[in-house]
């Protein structure tokens, strides 16, 4: 349990950009919490990393950065239909998914290859090719910083939404998530609605998946279209994919007969944000240090030696461009830290 001083945040973060933190402790249990935060003895603000996988830095980070690194993967209960798991904070997402996936318990196999950690699932409801995480997880357990103790939400309690949840609004900076429990079924029950999937299968010959058929083929589709942060800066998609009523998409159909939509609920439609970016022109545009994907307009990208002003300068313009042709707001999905 040692504090490290200056640590550069290059790579603990996929967007790679050179930035500084001012210290940093490594959580390995639970039970430590405590004890480590009577190591920010310069009551610094604290910043929980996970994968830095979901995160803009703007300035370096004068912060007691807590590094989440909580292991272990245990099994509750288990019955003929399912098993519930308890999950470290600090596991890797996808290699809890290769586990799933090789004991054929199903339910997170459409969201293969996510990057990051078990403890920021929750935080945006991670999702993937028809799939939220909020349709696998019983309970989220953390660290309240504002009780002092260990405290559990079942899943009603953590208000998932698409990209959201409690994490991110009423608990947002109060909490250190320690472990997610989680219930997956024992019985094949694949969601393979998502085009890309449905013809990935058919290329392969394949008409009746297993679930190791369906993380199989999202991981070839998503290493096809998704730029690898190893190689080039990113944090996956910058925007969340906006949601607008039926009647303002019906109006902006008249006017784009192409234009995609996805219906949420009756009264509502989902706009995928890459089709928008892309009829603005972005696709591939490149300034400075930064630019917008050439096969995924959704992600931003930093090419290398750049800031993430540059990046946040870029996806205001991005805004404010599909604000002025379309009449739709896009929200960035990218946690910003100032
Ligand atoms: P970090 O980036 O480290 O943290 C994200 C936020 O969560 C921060 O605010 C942080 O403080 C907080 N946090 C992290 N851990 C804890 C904890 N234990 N307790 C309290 N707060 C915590 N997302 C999707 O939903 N679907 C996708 O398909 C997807 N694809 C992606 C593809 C690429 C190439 C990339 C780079 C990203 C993608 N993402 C996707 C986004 C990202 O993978 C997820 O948001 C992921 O859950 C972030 O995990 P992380 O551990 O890296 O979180
Ligand atoms: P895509 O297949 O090109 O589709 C574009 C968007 O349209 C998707 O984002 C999706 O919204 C929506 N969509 C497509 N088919 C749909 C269907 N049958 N029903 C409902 N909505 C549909 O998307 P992509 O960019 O290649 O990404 C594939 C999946 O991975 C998506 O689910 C996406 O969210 C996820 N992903 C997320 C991130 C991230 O950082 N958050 C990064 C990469 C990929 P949804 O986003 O709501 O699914």
């Amino acid at each position: 349990m040692e504090v490290v001083q200056h640590i550069s945040l290059k790579p603990l973060h996929t967007f790679g950009m050179e930035v500084q933190g001012a210290q940093l402790i490594r959580l390995k249990n639970a039970a430590e919490v405590a004890s480590i935060l009577t190591k920010n003895v310069d009551n610094l603000p604290l910043l929980v990393l996970g994968g830095g996988s979901n995160m803009l830095f703007l300035n370096d980070m004068n912060r007691f950065i807590i590094k989440n690194e909580i292991k272990g993967i245990e099994l509750l209960e288990e019955d003929a239909d399912v098993v519930i798991l308890k999950v470290g904070a600090g596991e890797v997402w996808d290699e809890f998914v290769t586990y799933a996936v090789a004991h054929n318990y199903c339910g997170i196999e459409n969201m293969a290859l996510i990057p990051g950690t078990i403890g920021a699932a929750p935080m945006q409801n991670i999702g993937a090719y028809g799939r939220e995480v909020k349709d696998v997880i019983v309970g989220v357990e953390y660290w309240n910083l504002e009780t002092a103790q260990i405290e559990m939400l079942t899943n009603e309690q953590c208000h998932f939404g698409y990209r959201d949840s409690i994490f991110k609004h009423e608990l947002k900076g109060k909490v250190i998530i320690t472990s997610v429990t989680f219930k997956l079924s024992k019985h094949i029950n694949l969601n393979t609605s998502y085009g890309t999937i449905q013809d990935e299968l058919a290329l392969l010959g394949i008409s009746n998946p297993s679930i190791a058929d369906v993380a199989k083929v999202v991981r070839k589709i998503r290493l096809e279209k998704l730029p690898n942060p190893i190689e080039i800066g990113n944090a996956g998609s910058f925007f969340k994919n906006p949601t607008i009523s039926n009647a303002q998409y019906a109006a902006l159909k008249a006017e784009y007969p192409t234009i995609p939509g996805y219906a949420v609920g009756t009264q509502n439609t989902k706009v995928p944000a890459a089709w928008l970016i892309e009829q603005c022109g972005w696709k591939g545009h490149k300034e400075g240090h930064v630019g917008v994907h050439h096969r995924q307009p959704l992600v931003l990208v930093h090419f290398g030696d750049g800031h993430g002003q540059e990046i946040y300068d870029l996806s205001s313009k991005i805004i404010d461009s599909i604000q002025t042709k379309f009449g739709i707001t896009l929200e960035r999905e990218v946690q910003l830290y100032q």
